[in-house]
This record gives C-alpha cells, structure tokens and sequence, in this order.
C-alpha cells in the first residue's frame, strides 16, 4: 500500500469479517495516526500485522493462494468469482492456512506475484470503471468469505495434503535449473516457458507426494 489510511480500512474490512491474519508486503508507508484512525475498533489488527519483504515470503506457509486483480492479463490463469473465491478458502482453511493478494493503490499485483497465486479472482464490476479502492475489495471478497463460513454447519474434512507454496516455489526452481542444465531452455532466451509450466502444474494441483515424486525424477 502506498496510503497508510488503505492499511487501516484493510484491517477494520478483514475484523468485521472475523478475519485477522495481515501480511504487509513492503509497504510504502508507515501505519500511522491515520491508519489507527480508518482501522477504528480493529487496531489490534493492525498491531498484529506482519511486515515482509515479498509476496512469495508472505504466502510461504499457504497452501491455497487466491490473488486479485482488476485487470485481465494476456496469459490468462484459472479464474474464479467472490463467492466460489470464499468456498475454496474456507473449504481449504482446515488443511493448512490460505491467502488472499491484493495489490498496489496504483498499479495492481505484477504478473509474476499474480502468477504466484492458485486462481486469480476478479470481482465483476462495470467492464467501463472496474478498479475498487483497496480497502473495498478486502471487504467485497472478505463478506465472500463470512457468508461461506456462516454457511458451514460443521468444520470441514481435512482433505488431500496440499504442499505449501514455498514448496511449490522450490520445485520450480529445481524444475527451472534441469530444463536449463539439459539446454530445453536457453538461458538467454527463456521465453514463457516457465510461465506456461507453472500454469500447467498450477492447473493440476499436485498433491504433496505427488510434488515428492515430481522432485525425484527431476
Ligand atoms: N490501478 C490498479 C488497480 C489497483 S486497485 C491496476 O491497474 O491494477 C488495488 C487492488 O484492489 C488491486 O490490486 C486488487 O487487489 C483490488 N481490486 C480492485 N478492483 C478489483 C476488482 N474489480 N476485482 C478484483 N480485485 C480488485
């Protein structure tokens, strides 16, 4: 976030919610007064937010990552709307912890932290004025989110065991370093190929010893 008063609106969006986990990836500027002020009741919120340096650092221990965006991109990733965005998260939340990306007052998530979400949701306004303020997309998907979790009779059950995105990330590299070492991709040309790779395993979602196996025969 670039306006501290964003950071505050955030918080108060996620705890009328009941969520409370904040990851501020390098912001921009300080959680001042005027942070406190937006944030209202939801100051401990605010006081509990972790700071990181990257996307990737702040969804390490995720499991389901779902990234937003006003904008479509060329290379289009497995979309999903707000309220299929909320079961998916909730229906996951009891394998491991999932997130939600939102990105810069500015210009939005950069392809590649896009890229390093599951889906990627866009909420459906005017196709001829569709960006929200920050702090209103928290609170259009967070309400997603409170609806599918009002709607639960009992917690679901834990399901396949999905690796964690850090995980994910280390067979990329692994993946990356062998299609260069056997000169599939040249260095200086790398092209798309890695994109279009993680789309593919991105789509099929492996398992975690399905990941191990991947790892051994790499
Ligand atoms: N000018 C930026 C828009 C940033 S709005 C751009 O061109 O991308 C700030 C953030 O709010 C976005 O990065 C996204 O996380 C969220 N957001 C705003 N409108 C949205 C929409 N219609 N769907 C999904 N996310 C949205």
């Amino acid at each position: 976030t670039s306006h501290s008063g964003n950071i505050g609106s955030a918080a108060r969006a996620m705890k009328t919610m009941g969520l409370s986990k904040l990851y501020l990836v390098d912001p921009a500027c300080e959680i001042d007064s005027q942070a406190s002020a937006l944030a209202a009741g939801a100051t401990d919120v605010l006081g509990n937010a972790v700071i990181v340096g990257t996307v990737e650092e702040a969804i390490a221990d995720c499991t389901l990552t779902i990234g937003t965006s006003a904008r479509s991109r060329t290379l289009s990733w497995p979309m999903v709307e707000p309220r299929e965005c909320g079961e998916k998260l909730v229906a996951e939340a009891v394998n491991g912890p999932v997130a939600l990306v939102f990105g810069r007052e500015n210009s939005g998530l950069t392809n590649e932290e896009l890229q390093q979400s599951h889906f990627h949701l866009h909420i459906p306004t005017n196709p001829d004025y569709g960006s929200l303020n920050l702090a209103m997309a928290v609170q259009t998907v967070c309400y997603e989110v409170r609806m599918q979790f009002l709607e639960q009779d009992e917690m679901p059950e834990v399901t396949q065991a999905y690796p964690r995105v850090e995980a994910l990330e280390q067979f990329y590299q692994h993946l990356e370093s062998t299609l260069t070492d056997t000169g599939f991709i040249i260095r200086q040309h790398p092209g798309q190929v890695m994109t279009k790779l993680r789309r593919l395993f991105n789509r099929a979602r492996p398992e975690e010893n399905e990941l191990n196996i991947l790892r051994g025969i790499l």
